[in-house]
């Protein structure tokens, strides 16, 4: 999707939740678009410094509300990323070591086979599922190789 692909439909987005699409917001939509991929709240109050806090979170709020964006809870604390209006829908693994976040789109077939096994867990509890999210912990290729290491240059010094 285009940048200004971006800014049109994050504007007919907010329009529709009767919210303003301020200069902040469309900043933080920027940052957000650039980083492709999860930014937490750290990094975004880091990136702006000069604006109170509250207003980001204020901000994030509203555009989350607006389904501009999600935020989503990882262990390391609250990532936000562009909805799946705009990245379609994919799922997230977090390494638990280093926090990166990589984003995986699954093929239809194996989406099919999630909504299946979901649509029998909520039927048994008379729920109407309408979506998932579902995110894969664990570790990252980088941390792995380098736990590896240090496991042999451990297994030298025996
Ligand atoms: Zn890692
Ligand atoms: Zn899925």
């Amino acid at each position: 999707m285009q940048n200004n692909d971006i800014h049109t439909k994050a504007g007919i987005l907010l329009h529709d939740a009767n919210q303003r699409y301020t200069e902040r917001r469309k900043r933080l939509i920027e940052t957000l678009y650039n980083s492709g991929r999860p930014v937490s709240i750290y990094e975004i109050l880091n990136l702006e410094p000069n604006l109170p806090q509250s207003s980001i979170y204020r901000n994030l709020d509203a555009l989350e509300q607006s389904k501009v964006i999600d935020q989503i809870t990882f262990k390391s604390g609250v990532f936000c990323e562009l909805s799946e209006s705009f990245l379609g829908h994919h799922h997230n693994m977090v390494c638990l070591s280093c926090d990166s976040v990589i984003d995986v789109e699954l093929s239809t077939t194996d989406e099919k086979a999630i909504d299946r096994i979901l649509d029998n867990a909520s039927r048994m509890h008379n729920f109407v599922p309408t979506h998932h999210t579902l995110d894969i912990q664990g570790f990252c290729e980088l941390c792995l190789s380098q736990l590896e290491e240090e496991t042999a240059s451990g297994d030298k010094k025996l």
